[in-house]
C-alpha cells in the first residue's frame, strides 16, 4: 500500500523471483487512501481463491490500516511471511508449516556453511516480531544457548562479546563493531540500512568486523536474497500442503 520506495524494490526483488521460478503472482498495488475494510476485502477473496496459495503483505501499511488486523485475517495456510500468530504458536512450540522468511535464510546460510549451532552461544541483537524473536526461537530448536538483546539491554558489548553466533537485526547503520565481537565468531547482518548516498549498508562495520570473525554476512548480498528464497520455498510448502488438503 502507497507507495513506500523499499516496499517498491522488495515487491518487484519477489514477483522477479515467483517468474523465475514459473510460480504464478498477483500484485495488487493499493493506493494510500485504501481503506481497512478495502484491504480486508481483498484478503478475504484471496483466501479462497484456490489458484492463490500464499498471500503477503509488505509492510509497513499506512498509519490509519491496523497491521494486526490485517495479519489476522490472512489464512494461517496462506501465511507464507509466517506473521500469523497461528504460526507464530507453531514456532514457539517447534511444529511449524512455515517459517519467517529472513530468520529461516539465516538459519540456511548457518547450516549451508557447515556450522553446527548445538550448544553455542547464539547472541541476537533485536527483539522484533519479524527477525529478532523468531531468529530466537529457531536457534533454541537447534540446541543453541540464546540471549536476545534489544534497545533496554545494559551492557550490550559484554553480551555480544560471548557470541559464537551473532545476529545483528538492529536497523542501525555500522552498529555492530570489530571490538564487539569474539575472535573466530560467526556475524551475521540482517540490517539493511539506506544512506543519505543511497548506499546499502548493514548493522555491522563489515570493515572491522571482518577482522575477527570467522565468518560473515555482506550487506547487500547476503540475508536480502535468502529472504526471498525462503518466502519461495514456503510458497511451494502452501500449494503442497493445500494440494493435500483438497
Ligand atoms: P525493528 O525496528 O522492528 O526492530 C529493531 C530492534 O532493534 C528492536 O527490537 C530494538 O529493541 C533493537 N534495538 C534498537 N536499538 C538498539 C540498541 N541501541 N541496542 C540494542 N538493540 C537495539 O526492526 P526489524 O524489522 O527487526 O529489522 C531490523 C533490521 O533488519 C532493519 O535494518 C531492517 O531493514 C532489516 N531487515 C532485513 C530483512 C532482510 O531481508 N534482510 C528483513 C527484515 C528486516
Amino acid at each position: 500500500m502507497g507507495d513506500d520506495p523499499a516496499s517498491r524494490v522488495y515487491v518487484n526483488n519477489k514477483k522477479k523471483a515467483c517468474e523465475e521460478l514459473g510460480i504464478y503472482s498477483e500484485e495488487y498495488a493499493l493506493s494510500e487512501d485504501t481503506s481497512e475494510e478495502e484491504l480486508l476485502k481483498l484478503i478475504h477473496t484471496l483466501n479462497e481463491k484456490r489458484d492463490i496459495n500464499g498471500i503477503l503483505v509488505q509492510l509497513p501499511v499506512p498509519k490509519h490500516i491496523n497491521e494486526e488486523t490485517v495479519i489476522n485475517a490472512i489464512s494461517p495456510k496462506k501465511d507464507v511471511d509466517a506473521f500469523h500468530p497461528v504460526n507464530v504458536g507453531k514456532i514457539m512450540v517447534g511444529n511449524f508449516d512455515f517459517v519467517p522468511c529472513t530468520p529461516a535464510g539465516v538459519m540456511e546460510l548457518i547450516k549451508e556453511s557447515g556450522i553446527d549451532v548445538r550448544g553455542k552461544e547464539c547472541v541476537v541483537v533485536g527483539r522484533s516480531n519479524i527477525v529478532g524473536k523468531p531468529q530466537a526461537m529457531l536457534l533454541l530448536h537447534q540446541n543453541g544457548t540464546v540471549t536476545i538483546c534489544h534497545s533496554k539491554t545494559k551492557n550490550l558489548k559484554e553480551k555480544t562479546k560471548q557470541a559464537d553466533i551473532l545476529v545483528a537485526a538492529v536497523g542501525i547503520p555500522n552498529f555492530i563493531t570489530g571490538d564487539m565481537i569474539k575472535e573466530g565468531a560467526v556475524v551475521i547482518d540482517v540490517g539493511i540500512n539506506r544512506m543519505a548516498d543511497k548506499k546499502l549498508v548493514g548493522d555491522v562495520e563489515f570493515e572491522s568486523a571482518e577482522k575477527v570473525a570467522s565468518a560473515i554476512t555482506p550487506v547487500p548480498g547476503g540475508v536480502g536474497p535468502m529472504t526471498i528464497a525462503m518466502l519461495m520455498k514456503n510458497t511451494v510448502k502452501a500449494a503442497i500442503l493445500q494440494h493435500e488438503l483438497n
